[in-house]
């Protein structure tokens, strides 16, 4: 079975993708590597991981055509500081070893920069046929209106954390309405779902396990795909196995009930002001 797939801007994003953070060196290839044998079609990558040229290697040595592949990296705040982003993207390409991104993503909204900066950056970098596609992560609505306004409308999604314990209802309501989609990033909330005992009594009825039914509640909802890492092969394969089943709404509304205020995982110094669960 193959995910399914979110059409923004004519393009094709398989819904399930595979995060890579921390990995490094051959654990990130070998974890790669797996999964696109076992079947993922979206990884995602950023200058500040440090495993571009080993997530390369993973696609390598899986042997599947680019064409068949859809990339994302990030760039970090120097390459906006330096004013060199069209350089910065030439050096993950070589890394990467292709010649165009699928989605290019500003990581942070870094307080240093202004959003009309980085978005023109993106921009130039479109431009020049460097990426299909480009975005943002981290960003507040009122963030991703402005990168809206600043790039007539040519940013298409916004990669936020996201999963049952913190609701992001106005990012969601913000990408939905403006055609945009959202990346789930620690849509496990790193493993811990797994023993959420609502979640667990869930994954029983469908012979599931709970990180499964997780990220099967990721996939149905509307504009969402998720990328979850993993490192272990038992893991990348069970959680490609969530396309023969189907939560009904209420185990949809009763996941999205677990959400809670202090449900926010990563949350740095240089963190916008997050907007609040409506
Ligand atoms: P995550 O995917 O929710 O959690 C990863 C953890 O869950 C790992 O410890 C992994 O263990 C474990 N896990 C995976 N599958 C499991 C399973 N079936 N059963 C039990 N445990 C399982 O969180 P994340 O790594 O923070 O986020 C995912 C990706 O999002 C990152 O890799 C990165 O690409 C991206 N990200 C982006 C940002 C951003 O600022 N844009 C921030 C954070 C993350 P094993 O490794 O042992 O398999």
């Amino acid at each position: 079975m193959q995910s399914p797939i979110l059409k923004v801007k004519s393009s094709d994003i398989p819904a399930l993708g595979f995060g890579t953070w921390p990995m490094k060196g051959k654990e990130c290839a070998d974890a790669v590597r797996t999964a696109i044998e076992t079947g993922y079609r979206h990884i995602d990558t950023a200058q500040f991981y440090a495993n571009e040229a080993s997530v390369s290697e993973g696609i390598a040595a899986a042997g599947v055509a680019r064409k068949d592949l859809f990339i994302t990296t990030k760039l970090w705040r120097d390459s906006f500081v330096s004013d060199d982003a069209i350089g910065a993207v030439r050096e993950s390409l070589q890394r990467l070893k292709t010649d165009y991104l699928d989605l290019l993503l500003i990581h942070w909204p870094f307080p240093e920069v202004s959003v009309k900066k980085m978005v023109k950056d993106l921009m130039e970098v479109q431009n020049a046929g460097l990426t299909k596609l480009i975005g943002v992560s981290n960003f507040t609505v009122a963030q991703v209106k402005e990168a809206m306004a600043e790039s007539g409308g040519t940013i298409v999604c916004n990669q936020v954390e996201y999963h049952p314990y913190l609701s992001q209802g106005p990012v969601l309501k913000c990408v939905r309405e403006n055609g945009l989609f959202l990346t789930s990033y620690s849509p496990t909330a790193r493993g811990y779902v797994k023993d959420d005992p609502a979640i667990k009594k869930i994954a029983a009825k469908y012979d599931k396990t709970p990180v499964q039914v997780t990220l099967r509640w990721q996939i149905q909802q509307e504009r969402v795909s998720t990328i979850p890492k993993a490192s272990t092969t038992a893991h990348i394969k069970s959680n490609f196995d969530i396309f023969d089943f189907t939560l009904t709404d209420e185990d949809m509304r009763a996941i999205h009930a677990l959400a809670r205020p202090d449900g926010r995982m990563i949350d740095p110094d240089f963190a916008p002001k997050w907007d609040k669960a409506a």
